[in-house]
């Protein structure tokens, strides 16, 4: 079993974060994490220097980054690129993610609509057609809005994943995926993601 934050900005590459990678690796440890994602904003440089700076500690990061696109913001592993933060069309982040083995998952996919689109309760099916799962446990979203993406999960069968989307270090592990199976590499990361052997968690949640 692993515990994992899935969902981390670090000031690596994130000028909103004021988390620094030391402080990441003590918190992570201090409150049980087995690993941390850092999904930095249209750039996967943060998360390989934050990759570097872990492995001589023996703490074990995901490298992903987070994409901003007409269908909202997306977590994607598996995808290592540099883009410039625009709106990124979704059609083309799935033909280099689907290229590349890799994972897209819809970060906080239901923020904001408790406000605006109160009665909603649908995906697109462009969507719906690139996904297995969502984020369904935001540490940085309303529990209104996790709600509805938890009901909107189960209406279409799919997986869910919890992650912190901290940006500074007290949010670090808010939110977690709880995944069966140990994961070693990136590669057992996005298997993992696809089989749906995972449930995401409050870590207040967990003893
Ligand atoms: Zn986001
Ligand atoms: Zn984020």
């Amino acid at each position: 079993m692993m515990v994992v934050d899935m969902h981390v900005h670090t000031n690596l590459s994130s000028r909103c974060s004021s988390i620094q990678p030391h402080e990441l690796l003590e918190r992570a440890l201090e409150i049980g994490l087995d690993a941390v994602c850092v999904t930095e904003h249209s750039t996967y440089k943060g998360a390989q220097m934050m990759y570097e700076i872990a492995l001589d500690r023996g703490f074990k990061i995901f490298r992903g980054m987070e994409v901003y696109t007409e269908l909202g913001d997306m977590l994607v592993f598996g995808w290592n690129e540099h883009i410039r933060y625009y709106l990124f069309p979704f059609k083309d982040l799935k033909t280099n993610v689907e290229s590349a083995g890799g994972i897209i998952i819809p970060a906080h996919p239901c923020r904001g609509w408790d406000v605006r689109h109160p009665h909603r309760h649908s995906l697109p099916e462009e969507l719906l057609s690139s996904i297995v799962a969502l984020e369904t446990h935001n540490g940085a979203s309303t529990t209104k809005s996790n709600n509805q993406a938890e009901l909107i999960r189960r209406k279409y069968g799919l997986f869910g994943v919890g992650g912190s989307d901290a940006h500074s270090v007290e949010q670090l592990g808010k939110c977690v995926t709880i995944f069966e199976d140990h994961l070693e590499s990136e590669e057992d990361l996005i298997q993992a993601l696809k089989s749906g052997n995972y449930r995401a968690a409050y870590m207040d949640e967990l003893s």
